[in-house]
Order: structure tokens, then sequence, then C-alpha cells
């Protein structure tokens, strides 16, 4: 969808990633690395400049103790960290629960380690995407190994409520589950809803697999940062994949993100505060257009239902997009294992400038 916004000038509301850039300081950082020698392989688990700010992190945020020495592991990005993580603890046959529509390289990874995918379905409710409880419980069987967690979650917007990690934590227990939990979008959350990491309640520290990355949280996807924080054998099994996936990740991002976690939390808030403004914009352009909006809660994109604007397909309603308005999105049904599903959801991406937005607004507006 990038290359098609490229080829066709569209504005692209697709990919997720931000139109501007990063905090400076922390950029300045990056470069000043690599002034001072930082370009030879770093240390496999990661530079130890980063391993303990990340674990600084964990312990300020959400009173979570990670050892840097072996509890924290620095990866190509959150998506290396969830492949690793589902090749080391997968063997061929056993099931891995996603909630569906899920991230697209969750999948790949759970293919390439010869497991079986098994969605439970998010849905609408009251004009917020949720699971039923007995879904779950019903997705669990004998083969079951692990459950992948992403919160707030990508395609919908929805940050899973207290209530909702019970009912995932108290499975994971009574079935000695693994669970892996995507926390990439951990501080884009709007309205004050907090982000409650799995990893937090109990007995869940000990058999979850916390994964975060520096990519959303200071606008720098193209750093592909990320890193894996869980109990030093679990790391270890993980690192053991990392090795021969990557063997380490880029060194002189790694000591600009150390950099950001530690100095630029004042950044990140008034990134939260932009975004949720943002949020609020494109959703009162997209329902002036005509679309059926469904409010999230993080991340950094809005769900919309384009029946009411007479369409019915979201594949063949954003491939024709750009053609009818200049306006490049997602389809929904992409992130789905049953893509009727989704059929008639289509993504919107609001990490743009506010300029970008209205324009792309005015463009929607031609639909109805
Ligand atoms: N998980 C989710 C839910 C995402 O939206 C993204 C960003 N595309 C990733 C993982 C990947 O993050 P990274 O760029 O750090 O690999
Ligand atoms: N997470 C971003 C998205 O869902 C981009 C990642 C990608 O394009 N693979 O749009």
């Amino acid at each position: 969808m990038s290359a098609l916004a490229t080829q066709t000038g569209a504005i692209n509301l697709g990919q997720g990633f931000p139109d501007t850039d990063g905090p400076a300081a922390m950029l300045d950082r990056a470069v000043h690395a690599i002034r001072s020698g930082a370009n030879q392989y770093p240390p496999g688990p990661g530079v130890m400049e980063l391993r303990q700010a990340v674990s600084e992190h964990r312990a300020e945020h959400y009173a979570l103790a990670y050892d840097p020495a072996g509890e924290v592991l620095v990866t190509v990005g959150a998506t290396e960290a969830i492949a690793a993580a589902v090749l080391a603890l997968c063997e061929p046959g056993d099931e891995v629960i996603a909630f569906e529509p899920y991230y697209d390289s969750y999948a790949a990874s759970i293919a390439l380690a010869q497991a079986r995918l098994v969605g439970v379905t998010l849905r609408p409710v009251e004009g917020r995407f949720a699971f039923d409880p007995d879904e779950l419980r019903a997705a669990v069987t004998s083969r079951t190994r692990m459950i992948l967690v992403n919160s707030p979650h990508n395609p919908t917007g929805t940050v899973f409520t207290r209530a909702e990690l019970t009912v995932i934590a108290e499975l994971c227990q009574e079935h000695d589950l693994i669970a892996v939990t995507d926390e990439v979008y951990e501080h884009l959350t709007f309205d004050g809803a907090p982000h409650i990491p799995l990893a937090t309640l109990p007995g869940m520290r000990e058999r979850t697999v916390m994964i975060s990355s520096a990519g959303k949280t200071f606008s720098v996807t193209g750093w592909k940062t990320g890193w894996v924080c869980a109990p030093a054998e679990l790391v270890t099994a993980v690192q053991t994949v990392k090795q021969f996936l990557t063997f380490t990740a880029s060194a002189p991002w790694q000591v600009a993100v150390a950099f950001g976690l530690r100095h630029e939390g004042e950044w990140i808030a008034a990134l939260r505060a932009s975004l949720q403004d943002k949020r609020d914009r494109l959703m009162d352009g997209l329902t002036a257009a005509g679309f059926e909006v469904f409010k999230p809660a993080g991340t950094y994109f809005v769900q919309t239902d384009i029946r009411p604007l007479g369409f019915t397909d979201g594949l063949e309603f954003t491939r024709r997009l750009p053609e009818l308005a200049g306006v490049v999105a997602i389809p929904t049904q992409v992130f789905y294992d049953r893509p009727e599903r989704g059929g008639h959801f289509v993504r919107f991406a609001f990490c743009k400038k506010d300029e970008v937005i209205d324009e792309a607004v005015a463009r929607l507006k031609r639909l109805s």
C-alpha cells in the first residue's frame, strides 16, 4: 500500500509510520555514537547501556525487575523478537493462540516454526473491539503452547483491561502456557487508559516474554531496535535463535535508544498528547465523511466500517481509494486468519501532520 501511495501520489494513511522525527537530542546521540566508534558488532545480547536502560524503564514504569545481565535481550525490532520467541519456544504441531485481527508477522513466524495459529476474534462490542472469554477458553487444547498478546492492539486500537488480562493470565497458569506480549504501543494510550503489562499480573512474570521496541515510542520506526524481557531461561532460548537470525542488532541505535529511555520521558508524554488530538481530528473527519468509526484507546490507528458508504469489500475499496479520493489505507482483512470476518473494515493511521490529516479528510469527503 505504501508503494501504491508512492505510485499514485495519494496521501498515505496506510502503513503505520510517523511523518515527523523522534527527539532531536536522541537523534544527535545516534550521530555521536557513529562518530565516536560504535560501529562494530555489539555483544550478542545487546549493548549493556541499553539493557540497563530497559531494565530501569521496566522498574520505573511497571515495578518489574529484570536483570540486564541475563533477562534483557536487544533485538532487530519487535518483529525479530516475536519471530525468535516463537521459533525458540514452539515445536512443530504446537498451537499458538493470537487475537484476530493480528499483526501480520505473527502468522508467518508461527508458520516458520511449523506450529499452528489458532485465532480468537476481536469483535466490536459497544464501539470497542473485544474478545469473548468463553471463546478464548474454548481455543485452548492439549497442544496449546503459547498465547500471543498484543496490547495496545494493532489494528483495532483496543487496550486490554485488567479484567481481560486476568482471563488470559488465569488460562496461562491453568494450562501452563507461555505468554508472548507485544507491547510496542505501550506509551501510546489515550484518555488516561493505562497500559498494563501482562507480566505484572500475579504469577505471570515467570511465564511471560515481554517485547517492546523504540520504533513507536520515539517515532523512529526505521531504527528497528527492540527488546525482550523475560526470566533468564526464556531469554536464553530466544537468544539462541536470535544468534542465527541476526546475531546482534545495530550498535549506534542502541546507544541512542538508551539515552531516549533515560531522558525523553517528557517528549513521550508530548507525543501521546499530540496523538490523542490527531486521533480526534481524524475520527471527526472520517465520521463527517460517512464512515462508521471505532474510537481507539491506544496505538495510532483508527478502525472504520465502510458499509455506511455503500462499500462492502475493504480490499477492493482500498485498491480503488487512490483513484476515488487520493488516499491510501489498509484493508483490515489482511490481518485476519479468516479474511471474511474483517471484510468491511479499513484501517487509517493518524501519526501524521495535522495538515496531512486535514487534506486526507477533505479528499475522503468526496466519497459521500
Ligand atoms: N508489533 C506490532 C503490533 C506492530 O504494529 C509493529 C510495527 N509495525 C511491530 C510489532 C514491529 O515493530 P518493529 O518495527 O520494532 O519490528
Ligand atoms: N506496524 C506498522 C503497521 O502495521 C508497519 C509495519 C509494517 O509495515 N510491517 O502498519
